[in-house]
């Protein structure tokens, strides 16, 4: 097993900086080097940072074979789609595998043109460090904030837009907002927890065509028995200490619910802050950086962005995500060489999109 050196020991010019650690980021790095390209790898947390603040044992919702990368296969002892923790397992054994020396714990917070080259400022706790790379690549994600209601009370410190460990959750009231996966998922796992579990979404009935096959039946059959308390249908007016207001969208009429916990899993946005700065233009309704589809590169010549960092701030029906960015690598490094020899990753999408969604 190849043990990472630390990555202050390499030179400070690279001729890629990736910007991003994800799956996208490390499947980018390990596609450099087998083009014998040479690269520095930044994130603002751990390797794998967005999956790393999943509750403990949540799973994907992607089958194994299309979030695995690198053409490294991702398997699971009993067959089943891979854990938080399986996963981030994984993606360090690739990270070792490989040898990549990671910059964790390092946020970017500046790229600057310097002629043909650059100037990429790191941020690790030692203080900033310049880098300087001929091209960059934002694998940044999509996921930086929980979305917000923008409404009263959500600043209260018994609201949160993450679920954590479902134990914390015994015997608590706990009202779930939202009604796609992640909080249908929530609902189930912390009724199972032993939490009482209510469940607010502003339609009139579940979106059943976003949510999960195998989710579906045992939310509506609990919602039925009154298991889980049924609020489909009401909006949130206002989060006091204890105890939520709701509004029915169907006759206005107002309700006060008892919570000792607000989880709001509506979705999460996007920081934009590196692109803006980048000069990188902003395009849409979710704000996704401009980009040519060939070969990935923004506005700014030398500057790409890969994996869901191409999608903006996605709204609840989520189009962009790991499972349909391996593509990316392959046309990025092919801009960046002239030659499709990575391929590993594109054959591979191919092969998976050919299969109906699981
Ligand atoms: C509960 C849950 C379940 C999900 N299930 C699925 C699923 O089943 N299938 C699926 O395809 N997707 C799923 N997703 C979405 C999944 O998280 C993404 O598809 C995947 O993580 C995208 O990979 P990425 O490399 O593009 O971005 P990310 O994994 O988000 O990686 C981006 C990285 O960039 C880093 N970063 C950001 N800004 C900076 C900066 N300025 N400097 C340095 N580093 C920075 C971040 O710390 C992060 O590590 C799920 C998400 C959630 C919340």
């Amino acid at each position: 097993m190849n043990v990472p050196t630390h990555p202050s020991a390499t030179a400070l010019h690279s001729q890629v900086a990736i910007v991003g650690a994800g799956p996208i980021g490390i499947e980018l790095a390990v596609a450099l080097k087998r083009a014998n390209l040479t690269f520095q790898i930044f994130d603002a947390g751990s390797v794998g940072q967005t999956i790393s603040w999943w509750a403990p044992q949540t799973r994907w919702f992607s089958s194994n074979e299309r979030i695995a990368i690198c053409g490294v296969p991702l398997t699971t002892l009993d067959q089943a789609k891979a854990t938080r923790e399986q996963y981030l397992n994984y993606l360090c054994s690739v990270a070792q595998q490989f040898d990549l020396q990671i910059h964790s714990y390092s946020p970017v917070t500046k790229i600057q043109s310097a002629g043909d080259r650059f100037a990429v400022t790191a941020n690790p706790v030692g203080g900033p460090e310049v880098y300087s790379a001929e091209s960059v690549v934002l694998a940044i994600g999509g996921t930086d904030f929980p979305r917000k209601l923008k409404i009263e009370g959500e600043d209260l410190p018994h609201v949160d837009g993450y679920l954590r460990e479902p134990h914390r959750y015994f015997g608590r009231r706990v009202l779930i907002i939202g009604g796609r996966n992640s909080a249908i998922e929530a609902a189930l796992r912390l009724h199972h927890a032993g939490a009482q579990v209510s469940l607010s979404y502003r339609g009139s009935e579940l979106p059943e065509d976003g949510i999960k096959y195998w989710l579906l039946p045992e939310i509506k059959g609990l919602l039925k028995a009154g298991r889980i308390a049924n609020w489909v249908g009401t909006t949130v007016q206002q989060i006091l200490p204890g105890a939520v207001r709701l509004r029915s969208v169907h006759d206005g009429s107002i309700t006060q619910v008892a919570a000792d916990d607000v989880l709001t899993l509506i979705g999460y946005e996007q920081d934009k802050t590196l692109l803006r700065s980048a000069g990188v233009q902003l395009t849409g309704p979710t704000d996704r950086p401009v980009y040519d589809e060939q070969t990935m590169q923004t506005n700014v010549p030398g500057i790409y962005v890969a994996g869901t960092a191409t999608a903006g701030t996605q709204t609840s029906k989520y189009k962009t995500f790991l499972e349909n960015c391996h593509s990316h690598v392959d046309k990025i490094v092919t801009h960046l060489t002239g030659d499709s020899a990575a391929g590993v990753s594109r054959a591979y999408e191919d092969q998976i999109t050919a299969q109906p969604e699981s």
